[in-house]
């Protein structure tokens, strides 16, 4: 089980701020299992223990996982649309739940987003910390030599620093692009189109296939569907 703090729990439900819960704890006006708790660092099961906040019990809301096939021409944001564009926000009008997504993806990219509203799994998910390699095929203009191939694993300084792929290699080529399969654990923005335009290859079409375990599979274009019980405990 994992065991939260009494006042991050409280906040949690939404009924108050986090600083707003201590005073309610110091006031003695949470209860924990019938009992009134006043000490400040008391930790709680979220799932087994019943909260009272001035003798109404709290509830958190439900962790909803899911992943979206964000198609190409739609925002990653939730934020509404500037200048007439659509957001994936259109897609996910059918969860209640307010999930966000977990990192994000060019306007014009496509492919996987996870999204949830469990703050702490989102952060795993961002944080170049945690090295979690995300998975892009990406088509870019002109025939990649294997030099350039070769030159391109050694990694590359951009203007934010040196980033080097995990992983890159030729999928297909055709008479003037070349279909690349290329691996990045970080998420800096414009990380792959940035990379590829250091090797004077502009990204033609970029799609996002997995991140860390969790793959994008036979998901269609705009629709999303619930992580697997067996794919949340491989991102966990
Ligand atoms: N790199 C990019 O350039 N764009 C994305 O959307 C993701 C990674």
């Amino acid at each position: 089980e994992v065991l939260v703090r009494l006042n991050r729990f409280i906040s949690m439900c939404g009924v108050a701020s986090r600083r707003k819960a201590d005073k309610l704890i110091k006031e003695g006006k949470v209860k924990v299992n019938g009992i009134t708790i006043k000490e400040m660092g008391y930790r709680v099961d979220p799932q087994k223990d019943v909260v009272e906040v001035e003798g109404r019990v709290i509830k958190a809301p439900r962790y909803r996982y899911v992943i979206l096939n964000k198609p190409c021409c739609y925002l990653s944001s939730l934020a509404e649309g500037k200048d007439g564009k659509k957001s994936i926000k259109e897609l996910i009008k059918n969860i209640p739940e307010r999930v966000y997504p977990a990192g994000r993806l060019d306007y014009n990219a496509e492919g996987l987003l996870v999204l949830t509203n469990d703050g702490e799994l989102a952060n795993r998910i961002m944080h170049p910390r945690y090295k979690l390699k995300k998975t892009y095929l990406v088509w870019v203009e002109g025939r990649v030599n294997p030099k350039t191939l070769k030159e391109m694993a050694k990694g590359a300084h951009l203007e934010d620093g040196f980033a080097r792929p995990d992983k890159v290699r030729i999928v297909k080529m055709q008479k003037d692009s070349t279909l690349l399969e290329v691996v990045f654990h970080e998420g800096r923005k414009h990380i792959v189109k940035r990379f590829m335009a250091k090797f004077g290859h502009k990204v033609k079409a970029l799609k996002r296939t997995a991140i860390g375990p969790i793959k994008l599979g036979k998901l269609p274009p705009g629709k999303w569907r619930d992580l697997t019980a067996e794919e949340l405990s491989l991102l966990r």
